[in-house]
């Protein structure tokens, strides 16, 4: 299998899942017993939360709560900061996630006002389009960090900048970036951050929200005074650890990884774009992740060349994977500007720490032989 998918989710590292089995296994007491054990349980999450803090640069142990995911860490900031019926105004981009964008429009219709910002043809967001879209009642801007679709990074810091000169919240999904960039919530004025541990080696079902102190947010659920009582229920202790041990060795090789995986990903646009006739690289803007390609086969179905690509053991993505299946167009690519017969001809290919320039020259191959082919039975394509 080569996995050319870690957009949507990455292989637990081999340290990460010895942490997650050996305090699964021994550290087993509930983190608010009192007792030695509960007490162990308890300094294992600390660790973590301390890990976290120093991967965003925060020195406030009560700025990180732990989640059960990057949608989770969405919903309670964005749903904390806008109450349903409040008339708040917020700005966020129509390029977000569904984890952001489908929370936005369920408040939309519960007395929320909502601007979406198209992006640039590049595939990045506007500062000055979001400046000019305040309003007196604005309390949220929502802008992702980098795009799950595309890698684009967007502005955040002038973003951020803009918010703070304004008196808003600004908040951002890092879901994505979080464990690959560098992230400063100081230096790029981040007031509040989305991350999940799954895009960075760690576990599914597991993630981490950056509020910054004295923000106050309504609260989501009721119970006990887990995390500040902003997210009560007992503490998913194993993969909270793996959490923070994920963040922090991806962290120690942030440089040189990303310098490895931008080789990669430029042996793999510059081996399309020389034996494919035809395809056009999506978001071709040079501020991306390290590690994203999508690519447009002009006169291929995305479906059938992920089918074909799936049988020769190469996996990769048609769009956004808590969409696949939808056979819709990715709502990023037609934000973008791109045609819907565009949109259905992308791809996306997502390299991690595991992949090797032979399977990146593999991968190259297979896609120069399989595009041909369907192009060769394609009613759709030109030359
Ligand atoms: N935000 C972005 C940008 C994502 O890419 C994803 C997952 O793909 C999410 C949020 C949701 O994260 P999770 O799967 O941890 O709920």
């Amino acid at each position: 299998m080569i996995y050319l998918d870690n957009a949507a989710t990455t292989r637990i590292r081999d340290e990460v899942l010895c942490e997650t089995v050996a305090v699964l296994r021994d550290i087993y007491g509930n983190p608010s017993s009192m007792h030695s054990l509960g007490r162990t349980a308890h300094n294992v999450i600390e660790k973590a939360r301390k890990r976290v803090l120093s991967a965003v640069n925060s020195d406030h142990a009560r700025e990180i709560m732990f989640t059960g995911c990057g949608t989770e860490s969405d919903n309670i900031a964005i749903r904390g900061m806008l109450p349903v019926n409040s008339g708040y105004h917020v700005i966020t981009s129509t390029i977000e996630h569904h984890a952001v964008i489908n929370t936005l429009k369920y408040l939309e219709r519960n007395g929320v006002e909502v601007t979406y910002i198209d992006p640039e043809r590049d595939g990045s967001v506007d500062p000055e389009k979001v400046r000019r879209s305040i309003k007196s009642n604005t309390r949220l801007i929502s802008i992702m960090f980098a795009n799950n679709e595309t890698g684009v990074l967007n502005p955040v810091r002038e973003i951020g900048r803009i918010a703070r000169e304004n008196g808003i919240v600004f908040h951002t999904d890092a879901v994505q970036a979080a464990g690959h960039v560098k992230i400063d919530v100081n230096e790029m004025n981040i007031d509040m951050l989305s991350l999940s541990g799954h895009k960075f080696y760690a576990p599914k079902g597991v993630g981490a929200l950056y509020v910054r102190d004295g923000i106050r947010l309504g609260k989501l659920m009721t119970g006990g005074a887990q995390e500040r009582t902003m997210r009560p229920g007992t503490e998913n202790t194993a993969s909270i650890a793996a959490l923070g041990l994920a963040i922090e060795l991806s962290l120690n090789e942030l440089e040189s990884e990303a310098c490895r995986i931008t080789r990669l990903r430029d042996m793999l646009i510059k081996g399309i774009y020389d034996s494919i006739p035809d395809v056009r690289l999506n978001g071709d803007n040079p501020d991306r992740l390290p590690g994203r390609v999508n690519m447009q086969f002009s006169g291929v179905s995305s479906d059938a060349l992920l089918q074909s690509l799936d049988m020769e053991g190469i996996a990769c993505s048609g769009g956004a994977a808590c969409s696949a299946g939808a056979q819709e167009a990715s709502h990023v690519l037609l934000a973008m500007g791109l045609s819907e017969t565009e949109a259905k001809s992308s791809l996306r290919f997502s390299i991690g720490r595991y992949n090797t320039e032979d399977e990146i020259a593999e991968t190259v191959d297979s896609l120069k032989r399989n595009v041909e082919r369907i192009r060769s039975i394609s009613p759709l394509y030109k030359s």
